[in-house]
């Protein structure tokens, strides 16, 4: 393999690892930004998103005006609406009065932008880096090349059960593997693990053909029940700057609460998906008057996984009763989510890089703090759950991270991120938090004490976060 040494070694403002969409975002919102010179290298030959779980009937849970760009800039050309325009079927895409967009069809926008950006470099994986006085020096499988900055954009890894890590292969698997596996389940008894998202659409996809149904699908969730994204006015709020900015000014343990409070408002599964499933059992069952075959195990954690005589035997506790039972099944599909795990490639700077509970100590701009020199600075995609919220992983705050990046690397405001309306009162409670003494509106009071009308010479005590609430979990779980 030829590598490419820079020997006139020119220094980009930006180095990008990994091209799914949220370097894909920055990138589409650095075209139009010539002073800014980047890079990016992702290690598949081209963009596809979440290949293994690309379903036919699988939907994005957000709008689709939360694509790359629309969010901080209308204008960009790698808007969504752009694409359909330039493939001139927009006028069909509004008579369909789709519901949610397809994420087969979110892939094909990605991959066109992908397409059209002359300076993302797929089949390129990033092997290492390290730092030189005033620059990161970065080895590709292709090349060495420096930047100033850098921004990780390497996604998550699958969070497999420590259980199910001996037995992975052709019939013990993560979801992310699902479509490179086959349909292989007509009349094999199948074990889904999880009960979010991609459980659901796993279980979807299981009893979508009557010629090749399952002869029983096990559904396993350690939630109580199979639940609902909570899709509401109120909780979509979470999902904006403005409240990225509240949440970012929490103590950590506050925030660590809240990640959990919040989790179905990002974990939950789309109503609509839960209404197909409902409905297709019915037909099934009532219609066909086939024997039942999907069996709900909510309230259960799986412990364990034996080797049984081909198959397998799962080993589960049931939460409310705190009673082991025992299943069965040919199949196992682990639909348990993805967790952040430190990238190999950092090993050459990971000594000057902080930690802080096994997380990056993420600075508002979405730099972390390392022990190198302030001008120079890691950016980071995807890792701040922890310091800036639930929709950290999620597409809703996407533009705007990549046009907070933008502006931190720029040292001015490129993109207009200030005064952003809101429906709720976050910068407020900010101050609340803060401790300054603000009135905040005519019947606010903190949780537990009496709502009384505020005098202006009133003073409003502290925000108070809600109490500890149960479950816990990643994207999709
Ligand atoms: C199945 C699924 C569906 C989702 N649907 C939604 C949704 O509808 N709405 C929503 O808001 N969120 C959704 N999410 C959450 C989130 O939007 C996606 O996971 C999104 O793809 C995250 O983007 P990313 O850029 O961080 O990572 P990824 O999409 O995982 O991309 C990371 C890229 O980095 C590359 N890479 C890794 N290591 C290297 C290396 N060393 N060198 C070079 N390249 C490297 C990989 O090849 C990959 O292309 C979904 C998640 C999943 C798993």
């Amino acid at each position: 393999m030829n590598i490419i040494i820079n020997n006139d070694f020119e220094t980009h403002d930006l180095l990008g690892v990994g091209i799914g969409p949220f370097n894909l975002s920055l990138a589409a919102l650095l075209s139009p930004v010539p002073s800014i010179n980047s890079k990016f290298f992702d290690a598949r030959d081209s963009f596809i998103w979440h290949a293994g779980q690309l379903l036919p009937d699988a939907e994005i849970q957000v709008t689709h005006l939360k694509d790359l760009v629309t969010l901080v800039d209308p204008t960009n050309p790698y808007s969504f609406l752009a694409y359909l325009r330039k493939h001139k079927r927009l006028y069909r895409f509004i008579n369909g009065k789709f519901t949610n967009v397809l994420r087969k069809e979110f892939s094909q926008y990605f991959n066109w932008v992908s397409q059209s950006l002359p300076n993302l470099h797929f089949g390129e994986a990033v092997q290492d880096l390290h730092f030189k006085k005033s620059h990161f020096v970065m080895q590709t499988t292709k090349r060495i090349i420096k930047g100033k900055h850098l921004s990780l954009g390497s996604g998550l890894a699958a969070n497999v059960p420590p259980c199910a890590k001996p037995h992975l292969g052709d019939t013990v698997y993560h979801v992310k593997d699902f479509l490179m596996k086959g349909n292989h389940w007509k009349g094999k008894t199948v074990a889904v693990i999880g009960g979010g998202q991609s459980g659901a659409e796993i279980v979807q996809a299981l009893i979508a053909d009557d010629k090749n149904l399952p002869a029983a699908v096990n559904w396993i969730s350690s939630r109580d029940h199979f639940a609902p994204m909570d899709e509401s006015v109120f909780a979509n709020e979470i999902f904006t700057p403005n409240y990225s900015d509240f949440f970012y000014g929490l103590e950590p343990g506050t925030k660590a609460q809240l990640v959990k409070q919040q989790t179905l408002a990002s974990d939950g599964i789309s109503n609509n998906l839960l209404d197909a499933i409902y409905q297709r059992l019915y037909y099934l069952e009532c219609i066909e008057q086939l024997p039942k075959i999907v069996n709900f195990l909510s309230n259960h954690q799986l412990d364990d996984i034996h080797a049984n005589q081909g198959s397998h035997q799962l080993i589960l506790t049931q939460h409310l009763g705190d009673a082991t039972s025992v299943v069965n099944a040919d199949i196992i599909i682990l639909c348990t989510g993805y967790r952040w795990q430190f990238p190999a490639y950092l090993s050459g700077v990971s000594d000057k890089i902080v930690l802080e509970n096994g997380h990056f100590a993420v600075n508002e701009d979405f730099s972390i703090e390392w022990d190198g020199p302030a001008q120079n600075k890691i950016y980071v995609q995807n890792a701040a759950r922890h310091s800036h919220g639930v929709a950290d992983p999620n597409l809703s705050l996407m533009a705007w991270r990549s046009a907070t990046i933008i502006n931190s690397i720029a040292g001015q405001d490129i993109y207009d991120l200030e005064g952003e309306s809101s429906g709720m009162n976050w910068h407020a409670l900010q101050s609340g938090v803060s401790g300054e003494s603000k009135l905040v509106g005519p019947a606010y009071a903190t949780l537990g004490s009496p709502v009384h009308n505020f005098a202006p010479s009133d003073t409003v005590v502290p925000f108070v976060a809600p109490t500890e609430v149960g479950a816990s979990a990643t994207w999709n779980t």
